[in-house]
């Protein structure tokens, strides 16, 4: 069995669309595989209409939340959403109010741009977000007007925390939303949390306080986490009693990162799924 549990599509800021994502999971040798957009469930139809023979998917999303770093200070957290009832009103209020955030928010880096000089179209931005918009839209748009060389460089020139078109955004508390994936009959899954690239830290005691919370699991396996990080995640989740999970975090062409390049254990599917009522796994 092999079993990805972390990816992306063109609902979000991956490259395939939602088709393509299950095709390619079945290509690819998978035998369960998750589709987990960034703040949107709007890929999930398109995903199970196409569905291969053979592949089983998990309907899920991943969540921008905000949680407290070892100092203290918030830090932004991606939160991994699982088979959750999409028709859950306080969670889907929240996913929609992050939704019409992402817009504002993307609109307002866009016309800062525009007040500037660049040769950036706030409409047009928008236009090509579709589902789910975010920098990495405005990154691609920057790299089409030719301001910058690469997706990478808008981020880390233009586009980065302290760069001079940043808008901050309300992300949901990190605690709130443990707790309302848990009514909405789901399980939650700390994304990543020891990618040290991406910045400062999660406290681990506010993991530890998350298990009390209903957290179902920890992300271990994942391209962004060192060998060491993996062992430290490995015993938490052990210590806590969390299910503990491995996934390639795809985004097509976005990164090099190939689907199943690290998956998950059965045995730790078998209890996540067993935890979730809000919707079952589909297909075989
Ligand atoms: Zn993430
Ligand atoms: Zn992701």
């Amino acid at each position: 069995m092999r079993i990805d549990l972390h990816t992306h599509s063109t609902a979000s800021d991956g490259t395939d669309t939602p088709a393509e994502l299950v095709r390619n999971a079945a290509a690819a040798g998978l035998d369960v595989v998750a589709i987990t957009d960034h703040d949107t469930t709007a890929g999930w139809t398109e995903a199970v209409d196409a569905l291969p023979k053979g592949l089983s998917l998990v309907r899920g999303m991943e969540m921008s939340c905000i949680g407290l770093g070892d100092d203290g200070w918030p830090v932004p957290v991606h939160l991994l959403a699982y088979l959750f009832d999409p028709a859950d009103r306080c969670f889907a209020d929240e996913r929609e109010r992050l939704r019409a955030e992402r817009v504002d928010r993307l609109r307002m880096m866009a016309e800062l741009m525009r007040a500037d000089g660049l040769p950036i179209d706030p409409d047009a931005v928008l236009a090509s977000a579709g589902g789910s918009a975010g920098r990495p839209h405005l990154a691609r748009a920057l790299v089409e007007a030719g301001v910058v060389p690469s997706v990478d460089a808008a981020f880390t020139e233009l586009l980065a925390p302290h760069g001079p078109y940043y808008a901050e955004k309300a992300d949901t508390p990190l605690r709130k939303a443990v707790e309302m994936i848990a009514t909405a009959g789901g399980v939650s899954v700390l994304a990543h949390t020891r990618a040290r690239k991406r910045g400062r830290l999660l406290a681990l005691d506010d993991i530890r306080e998350l298990a009390t919370l209903g957290l179902g699991g920890l992300e271990i396996d994942h391209p962004d986490h060192s060998e060491a990080d993996r062992v430290v995640l490995g015993e938490l989740a052990n210590e806590l009693g969390l299910i503990g999970t491995g996934s390639s975090d795809y985004h097509g062409a976005n990164k090099t990162i190939r689907l199943g390049e690290f998956t998950t254990d059965p045995a730790q599917f078998e209890e996540l799924a067993g935890k979730a009522t809000g919707v079952p796994v589909i297909g075989s």
